[in-house]
């Protein structure tokens, strides 16, 4: 069984009563994937976990919110589906579609593609990058590792979106000192100019083409600043089996200039890459812009991810002052309004004769000889949803707060279906 932060959110090695997770496929600088299966259905998954302070700790939740809503809603035949997002206290778990078939480049490790079988996977790439642009989303990260096969051999590019999160874990630009080879960015990037996410996804799709066709990388070199010069200048050669079209192509891919490098439009107009392409041949279940950004405030689309992001906000914001006292802090959802949740507080002390100071949003309810005090506030999460924070400071164990009051606030708290 492989280690994972279990928490309190599994039980006997299933994360969250849903998965049990199964060998390690593979890992990254930040994340560990895991082959999982679901235990209510038998479908098989692969599970991402990645560690949650480092995603987190940058104050960009509310950016990293919006891309998981929107690499949720994507589907594509040449996209990896992301299912779900689940979380512990430590690690944040992106449920995906598994690809059964591996890497496409172990394959191209035994030997270099044909023209045509390169063209084939080529066009899964850009009909998985040209959908995923259209809707704003953008890779930035493509590599050999991101892309995959499924069980028919056909392309699944893996971890659309994500690409963003990954560079707002490391902005300090050494993304690829650490992960490795460099040999996939941009020149843009390296020059450390401001760059486009769809011309940076363009140029790694430039440098996979040579790859798959040629066998080997167009800019390589042992030495780490030789390579950088060399992309930087966009030197490269085609080997000598390169069709002219084909050369062309890819002069047209690997333009080191983003503002005259092809665009994907473009690219479906070029001859080399028509050749058989049949776009009416990919059928997918689509969905307009509106409809992806539509819904963000519906309480519906809260998940684990949502959860803790307002968490840890919460966490920030130090509205709560901590004190002398040991403090217990509890929170939870409700669809009450604040006003009828601060009610239903004031109701429930004055049977317990406890004393309620309400405060706005908020309300301080003490014992009556001192024995407990608990401060309520009350933050607006969604225009349905607020979030009850708790926090019991116990002077001395209260039975009366904690047996008495509390369990009559639970008729507060939102059940999501
Ligand atoms: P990543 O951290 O996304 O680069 O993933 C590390 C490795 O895990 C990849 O190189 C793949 O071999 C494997 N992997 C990632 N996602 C999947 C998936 N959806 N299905 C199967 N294998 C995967």
């Amino acid at each position: 069984m492989p280690e994972f932060d279990g928490g309190d959110s599994s039980s006997e090695g299933i994360l969250f009563g849903k998965y049990e997770l199964g060998k390690l496929l593979g890992r990254g600088a930040f994340a560990k994937v895991y082959h999982g299966r679901n235990v209510h259905t038998g479908q098989s998954v692969a599970i991402k976990a990645v560690n949650k302070l480092k995603v987190l700790n940058g104050g960009f939740t509310a950016h990293v919110k919006r891309e998981i809503d929107i690499m949720r809603r994507l589907r594509h035949p040449n996209v990896v589906r992301l299912f779900e997002v689940l979380a512990t206290k430590t690690k944040i778990y992106f449920v995906m579609e598994f690809a059964k078939g591996g890497e496409l480049f172990t394959k191209v490790s035994k030997g270099r593609f044909s023209e045509n079988l390169s063209r084939r996977y080529f066009q899964q790439l850009i009909t998985a990058v040209g959908y995923c642009h259209s809707r704003g989303i953008f890779h930035r990260d493509l590599k050999p590792e991101n892309l995959l096969l499924d069980e028919n051999f056909d392309l699944r590019v893996s971890d659309f979106g994500l690409g963003a999160l990954t560079d707002q874990i490391r902005p300090d630009g050494l993304l690829h000192t650490l992960c490795g080879t460099p040999a996939y960015v941009a020149p843009e990037i390296l020059a450390k100019k401001g760059y486009d996410g769809a011309k940076i996804d363009v140029w790694s799709c430039g440098i996979i083409l040579y790859v798959l066709t040629a066998g080997f990388l167009p800019f390589n070199d042992s030495n780490l600043m030789a390579m950088y010069r060399k992309i930087y200048r966009g030197d490269f050669r085609c080997p000598k089996w390169t069709s002219p079209d084909l050369r062309r192509f890819l002069s047209r891919l690997l333009d080191t200039n983003p503002e005259t490098r092809i665009t994907v439009d473009e690219i479906h107009q070029d001859p080399w890459f028509r050749k058989g392409f049949h776009e009416e041949k990919i059928q997918f279940e689509d969905y307009s812009v509106s409809e992806l950004y539509g819904d963000m405030n519906n309480a519906k689309c809260l998940n684990a991810f949502d959860l803790i992001s307002f968490s840890l906000c919460f966490d920030s914001t130090g509205l709560i002052n901590e004190t002398e006292f040991s403090s217990d802090v509890e929170r939870f959802l409700s669809a009450e309004s604040p006003e009828k949740i601060i009610m239903t507080v004031a109701e429930v002390s004055k049977s317990e004769n406890a004393a309620v100071e309400k405060n706005g949003w908020g309300a301080k309810v003490e014992g009556h000889d001192g024995g407990f005090i608990a401060v309520i506030e009350i933050f607006r999460l969604t225009e349905e949803l607020v979030v009850v924070e708790i926090k019991n400071r116990v002077r001395e164990i209260d039975q009366i707060w904690k047996e008495k009051l509390r369990p009559q606030l639970d008729c507060l708290i939102f059940q999501s279906e």
